[in-house]
């Protein structure tokens, strides 16, 4: 077996021990003789699986009864149409802060339903740092107001929660979900793809406030409706039954880890440790505010630029993958999920340096 350093932005990096698990228990689930893709979603034992899954994200993120937690399909971005399909009620107008590439995105599509109005956003488009709380014009009549925490495109992470009053938080913690200890208590929904730090691509966690449940508009799919999806424990159809039961392992390892707190932790130790090497070495350069960089996605150039294929390729020969920037930014992305040993970022500092020394 030869595994590669994954710096993937998604469908990124999952933990050997639940790669493994799975693959112990393919082709017979715990003695039921088959496959958990193989089983119906409406017996035991996947509604075990299912609650389990439910229970321990619960303990991880610290969730309050008074939240619904659905397992959807549709990824981050159906999210962005049920949003505001959701939450808009009797209200006309939704706030967007639009940060990088998905809160613009998460705007754009938020536009079909409602009167998406930005009220925040840099001066230019390079989207290098977050514009400041004091800044934005807020609206008391917005349906809610929506932000992406961290922007897995630019770099930007929020290190702070915005705290609004009567407006519902709505946030997209695709990439940054289960990376440090949150308040739930601080949002009316969060939502999450959970191929970024949670499981495999497929499924989408929503967790939402249940006095916000129940106001769909007439137009919204059934998939998306978060009343139906509550009121059936997530089965009003097929749910995407082996990607929640590998986001149940996912959940499980990261407790076993000690929870959030530890995932914070190592994530600190990741991003520091390769943002000190990155500012100290004039060969690479991070444009992002310093207050402002993501933990999770970190973005770099190169001094000349007609050397990045050559990084790339000496990357990739010497086992790192998914180290291509988004084509939006340019230069390299290393993506530090969750499942990204510190030893990764150990090697591609070494690597780096490396570089350097041969062709900087
Ligand atoms: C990846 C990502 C998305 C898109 O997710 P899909 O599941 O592919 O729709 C949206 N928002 C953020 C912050 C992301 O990182």
């Amino acid at each position: 077996m030869s595994r590669v350093y994954n710096f993937n932005p998604g469908p990124a990096a999952l933990p050997v021990s639940v790669l493994q698990q799975v693959k112990d228990e393919l082709l017979d689930w715990r003695g039921h003789g088959m496959s958990v893709m193989e089983m119906s979603h409406r017996a035991e034992p996947f509604l075990t699986i299912a609650a389990e899954a439910e229970a321990d994200l619960r303990r991880l993120l610290d969730i309050p009864d008074s939240y619904k937690v659905l397992f959807m399909q549709g990824g981050a971005t159906g999210q962005f149409s049920a949003v505001p399909m959701n939450l808009r009620g009797a209200r006309t107008s939704a706030d967007y802060v639009v940060t990088g590439a998905w809160s613009q995105k998460a705007a754009r599509e938020g536009a079909k339903y409602l009167d998406a109005t930005v009220v925040a956003r840099p001066d230019d488009d390079r989207f290098t740092y977050i514009p400041p709380f004091s800044g934005w014009a807020l609206n008391d009549e917005a349906a809610f107001l929506h932000y992406t925490p961290n922007e897995t495109v630019h770099g930007v992470e929020f290190h702070w929660t915005p705290k609004l009053e009567g407006v519902p938080l709505a946030a997209d913690f695709s990439s940054s979900f289960l990376s440090r200890p949150i308040n739930v208590r601080d949002y009316g929904v969060i939502y999450a793809g959970a191929q970024k730090n949670a499981g495999p691509a497929g499924l989408t966690v929503v967790i939402v406030r249940e006095d916000l449940v129940g106001q769909s508009l007439g137009c919204c799919p059934l998939v998306l409706d978060y009343r139906t999806l509550a009121e059936s424990g997530s089965m009003s159809n097929t749910p995407p039954t082996f990607a929640w039961y590998i986001a149940g392992l996912v959940f499980k390892w990261a407790l076993d880890q000690g929870g959030l707190e530890s995932m914070a932790a190592a994530s600190e130790r990741k991003s520091s440790r390769l943002y000190r090497y990155i500012d100290g070495e004039p060969f690479y350069e991070n444009p992002v505010a310093i207050s402002d960089r993501s933990r999770i996605n970190v973005v770099f150039t190169l001094a000349d630029s007609s050397l990045n294929d050559a990084f790339l390729q000496g990357a990739k020969l010497a086992g790192f993958a998914g180290l291509k920037g988004h084509r939006m930014v340019g230069g390299m992305r290393a993506s530090l999920y969750n499942a990204v040993p510190e030893v990764a970022v150990d090697a591609l500092i070494d690597y780096m340096q490396e570089f350097v020394r041969r062709r900087g």
